[in-house]
């Protein structure tokens, strides 16, 4: 859908992004990790063309753009008008006529669960309906590609569940969504691809599923300590390794485990727990980012 080649940006002496390289496919989500003024914020902030990269190109797949809503981290709203008028605004805003306006205002504050609230003033909002009226005015005009910098940020589990449940059916109905998020758990539960960020750079890229599969492994926890049989197994399959009174098998050597734990039983071994790791995000993170 949209592709960035070598994009830099500086404010001042800070790099936010570094020669940064990335394609955008569609219908996929795509989550934006990293720690604080690793660049997310910029890099969601130069494709929705509010920043101009000082370097690099940031071009459609096919000569025309997609139509982009962009979610701030921190939005401000007009607090004196309704949540309904304002939908209505930005409804012109985004060009549509009175009937477009009336059918996709009426429909996104139903998405979002609004309706009942629809003539309350926004200044008597809570922080959860605010970030619900962010998500609604993103749906105005149909765009088909979604920045969302931190979307949950503040809201409480409920609020939090509610985002993850809104951006998958957005993805069912064939959106792009780009989120940048803390939350690992929300990231885990909506993402289809991921990359790691850390000083304007991409550190880390993968699928989600391949990511989370990638060190998927199995320890046996045995009685005695397991040096003895070392080389024994070394032998078997190079990915089983000992340590202490554990063996791991690594992911390709998953099929030799029986095997392998009746030659534990057999040199009188007695085998206590086993355990099948997959690494979760918070593991990828905390190594990317170290
Ligand atoms: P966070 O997780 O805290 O929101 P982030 O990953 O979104 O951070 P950015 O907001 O993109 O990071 O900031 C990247 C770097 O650029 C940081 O060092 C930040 O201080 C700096 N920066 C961002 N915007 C500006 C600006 N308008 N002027 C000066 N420096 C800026």
């Amino acid at each position: 859908m949209i592709e960035l080649k070598n994009v830099s940006k500086s404010y001042y002496k800070v790099k936010a992004i570094d020669r940064l390289s990335l394609t955008v496919q569609e219908g996929e989500v795509l989550g934006i990790l990293g720690p604080n003024g690793a660049g997310k914020t910029t890099l969601l902030k130069m494709i929705a063309g509010l920043v101009q990269p000082d370097n690099g190109r940031i071009s459609p797949f096919f000569a025309t753009w997609p139509t982009i809503a962009y979610k701030p981290e921190r939005q401000l709203f007009p607090n004196h008008l309704r949540i309904k008028s304002y939908l209505e605004m930005i409804a012109k805003l985004s060009n549509l006529n009175r009937a477009q306006t009336e059918k996709e205002v009426t429909q996104a504050l139903a998405w979002t669960g609004l309706s009942d609230a629809a003539s309350k003033k926004i200044k008597h909002s809570s922080k959860g309906m605010r970030q619900r009226l962010g998500l609604a005015q993103l749906l105005i005009g149909r765009p088909q590609l979604l920045l969302l910098d931190e979307p949950s940020n503040g809201l409480d589990p409920t609020g939090q569940a509610d985002i993850v449940r809104r951006v998958k059916q957005l993805q069912a109905a064939g959106r792009t969504i780009l989120i940048s998020s803390h939350q690992l758990h929300e990231m885990t539960e909506v993402c289809t691809r991921l990359i790691i960020l850390k000083n304007g750079r991409i550190r880390y890229q993968n699928s989600m599923q391949a990511a989370l599969n990638v060190t998927a492994h199995v320890l046996i926890h045995t009685d005695k300590k397991t040096a003895n049989m070392a080389a024994f197994f070394a032998q078997m399959h190079p990915d089983i390794s000992t340590d202490g009174k554990t063996v791991r098998l690594g992911e390709r050597a998953f099929p030799l485990r029986r095997q392998m734990m009746m030659q534990l039983l057999r040199n009188g071994y007695d085998i206590l727990r086993v355990e099948h790791k997959t690494a979760t995000l918070a593991d990828i993170y905390a190594e990317v980012v170290r």
